[in-house]
């Protein structure tokens, strides 16, 4: 059949306008090479600026100039009949972009291929976070999901992930408690974080009515940031599942059409899904901040703009959440975040996580890190990491000391600092008397020891019976004493000597304890039993023998109870000083070391109580130091003068034995005291002055 004239006009229209069109897609494709083209330029002239601040000069971020771009482009756009906010929106992902690529340069990023651990699927949020901080920093990864947080944590620590990226707060539905728990209870290190804007959709194997819908499975985030959506759904159960792509996965496998899940559209693809509703997180702006896991912390350049989390457990009285933060606020360091968390087994007491801007190898936060430490119970600094999308602020030198201020040479001070520091010991640097001119003051409920407070710690060798435990305790209390001491697992020389009463024992010295109002202290000897024992003693002493068992030290070093750590039998004062490091950097602060007396030749006495030992801890340590007459002598007869020699040398207080019937005890006879000769020490040392300003 004849086409008419008309039906012939249309298709020479068509073809002309098919013709056009391919014309102008080639013209358009030419003008995005074109740009491709621009940006390779402009990275290649990034590189060549990252040199030069490699070198030395000036700071990575320059909020000013960065505005200046800005706004020099943001006026071209509009010059051009652009629009400037689309203009914007691209430059703020150049620049950022450039700033990323001049970090990796300062900090010496190689790239290379790195194993990544993630809670989830494979294209959960999590996966897709991970690859796009990996991306980021020029580095490819092998990366693995796994079923649980913890296990994911496991990976890292057992050395089958080098990085693990978990997901710490959302903007819908807040922190997320079980990665903060497990910052809390692991050796981890933050080195970085991602955010990443969620966007969860509803997906199920077939483009069913939502009325139809039975069930809809996601991680128990993924229901809570849905769940006004979830609501309006007449019939749909929401089930929680290990991870939103998971859930997508497991409605592929499942096939039936009534049961979805929410999940990102990408895993509904991935797993040949129907999406039935885009975007149905309750907020729009959902996003959520990743943190970067590793084995060891990150050293990060001084000039790459960082910030640095930290738990704190602040003491337990008015305003001391306030003084910490004003060590912050008062060295110019603004905080992101605060966040409080009920402390485990102490109702209305809380731990908190604390993120603020500022790098621990600048010379202001590493001292405004010492401050805290001072004046907290508890810190564990959990790693300094480049920031994501820092604000910009509106004026970088109002703030004293900040980055910005700082001139070219500053800036490489800095860097030097933190390659050399400054005549500290290499063994310990927490501990050491440079970090913290000022005592620090161990708080045993309203017992003060440290500083200018005497503290006198007695009761008997071994805990042997409630009346025995019990008698001592009032005539303890009774005779001026602080704090009552009894073994209840006892480090024995002889395997077939008495060795204490165990746990059975610790509950009869925490009764005798309580009925006497004395807070009680009590050795810990293996990693397994510090829990129990945190749970139940105020003091857990670390003795003698253990003083270098480095996993026990790490394992007291996680705990906010104050910890007495004995001098080892044949230990210096150096190697005593590296063991309380231990604990402290940990994060435990409070430390109570214990001079008991060390091997020597000398064999008059059961030691020798080495009581120069008081003056130079004192002399190099901010940390407290009692003495221990009792095992640093080994005979009745020589504690006294060596508990008064004690208080006169400086030491800030005692812990002796005495026992009910000294010629009965179980344990150390030779050395406990009567009391009657507890009370006739007491009444003598309180005529003797202490000497506060030994140091
Ligand atoms: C003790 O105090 O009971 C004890 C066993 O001490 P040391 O660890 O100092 O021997
Ligand atoms: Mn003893």
């Amino acid at each position: 059949m004849e086409a008419t004239r008309g039906e012939r006009r249309e298709e020479d229209m068509a073809g002309e306008q098919q013709g056009g069109i391919a014309g102008l897609r080639q013209s358009l494709d030419e003008v995005d090479s074109g740009i491709v083209g621009l940006i390779a330029r402009r990275s290649s002239l990034i590189a060549d600026i990252a040199a030069l601040k490699g070198r030395g000069a000036a700071a990575l971020q320059d909020a000013d100039r960065e505005r200046r771009v800005l706004d020099g482009v943001e006026a071209v756009a509009t010059d051009l009949g652009v629009s400037a906010s689309l203009v914007r929106r691209i430059f703020r992902e150049l620049i950022s972009d450039s700033v990323a690529q001049q970090a990796r340069h300062l900090n010496g990023d190689a790239g290379g291929r790195v194993k990544v651990a993630f809670q989830g699927a494979a294209h959960a949020y999590s996966d897709a976070a991970a690859r796009k901080y990996l991306a980021g920093r020029g580095l490819d990864g092998d990366l693995a999901g796994h079923r649980t947080f913890g296990e994911a944590v496991s990976a890292l620590q057992a050395g089958d992930a080098d990085l693990a990226v978990l997901p710490i707060e959302n903007t819908t539905a807040g922190s997320i408690n079980e990665v903060y728990a497990l910052l809390r209870e692991q050796d981890l290190f933050i080195v970085g974080e991602e955010t990443w804007k969620v966007d969860h959709c509803l997906a199920a194997t077939a483009d069913v009515p939502l009325s139809s819908l039975s069930r809809v499975l996601s991680h128990p985030q993924g229901l809570e940031q849905c769940a006004q959506f979830l609501q309006s759904l007449p019939h749909a159960v929401p089930t929680t599942f290990f991870d939103t792509a998971g859930a997508m996965r497991a409605v592929a496998d499942g096939g039936d059409p009534t049961v979805a899940a929410i999940a990102s559209p990408e895993a509904a693809a991935a797993y040949g899904l129907v999406v039935l509703r885009h975007d149905i997180s309750d907020s729009r702006d959902n996003y959520t901040r990743f943190v970067v896991l590793a084995r060891t912390a990150a050293a990060v350049d001084v000039r790459i703009p960082c910030k640095t989390s930290l738990i704190l457990v602040t003491r337990h009285e008015e305003g001391a959440l306030l003084r910490c933060l004003e060590v912050l606020s008062g060295s110019g360091h603004s905080m992101t975040k605060l966040e409080s968390r009920p402390r485990p087994g102490r109702p209305w007491e809380y731990l908190f996580f604390l993120d603020f801007e500022g790098n621990g190898a600048e010379p202001r936060t590493a001292a405004a890190l010492d401050e805290l430490r001072s004046s907290a119970l508890y810190i564990k600094v959990l790693g300094s990491y480049p920031a994501k999308a820092l604000r910009l602020r509106a004026h970088p030198g109002d703030v004293p000391g900040s980055p910005a201020q700082e001139s070219p040479a500053d800036a490489l001070e800095a860097v030097a600092a933190t390659a050399a520091p400054a005549r500290r010991s290499r063994q310990y640097k927490l501990v050491d008397r440079a970090a913290r001119p000022a005592d620090t003051i161990v708080r045993v409920g309203d017992l003060l020891v440290g500083g200018d407070g005497f503290a006198v710690m007695a009761g008997p060798c071994s805990v042997e019976s409630r009346e025995q435990i019990g008698a001592t305790a009032r005539f303890v209390r009774d005779h001026g004493g602080h704090v009552l001491r009894g073994g209840v697992f006892k480090p024995r020389t002889s395997p077939y000597a008495f060795q204490g009463l165990g746990w059975e024992g610790l509950d009869l010295l925490v009764e005798a304890g309580r009925e006497a109002g004395l807070p009680v202290v009590t050795e810990v000897m293996a990693v397994d039993q510090v829990q129990r024992m945190a749970e139940a003693a105020d003091i857990l002493q670390v003795g003698a023998r253990n003083m270098q068992n480095f996993d026990l030290l790490r394992e007291v070093g996680k705990l906010d109870r104050p910890v007495l750590l004995k001098r080892g039998l044949s230990s210096t004062i150096e190697e005593w000083l590296a063991a309380a490091e231990y604990v402290v950097a940990q994060g435990n602060q409070q430390v109570i070391l214990c001079e008991r007396g060390i091997r020597t030749f000398e064999s008059a006495t059961r030691n020798t109580l080495d009581l120069s030992a008081v003056v130079v801890v004192r002399e190099r340590s901010h940390l407290p130091i009692i003495v221990d007459p009792s095992h640093g002598t080994g005979y009745r007869p020589y504690v006294a003068p060596m508990a008064w020699a004690a208080r006169a040398a400086g030491a800030h207080g005692l812990l002796i034995e005495v026992h009910p019937s000294p010629a009965d005890a179980l344990s150390d006879a030779e050395q406990s005291l009567s009391f009657d000769e507890f009370g006739a020490l007491m009444r003598r040392l309180a005529t003797i002055p202490g000497s506060p300003d030994a140091a």
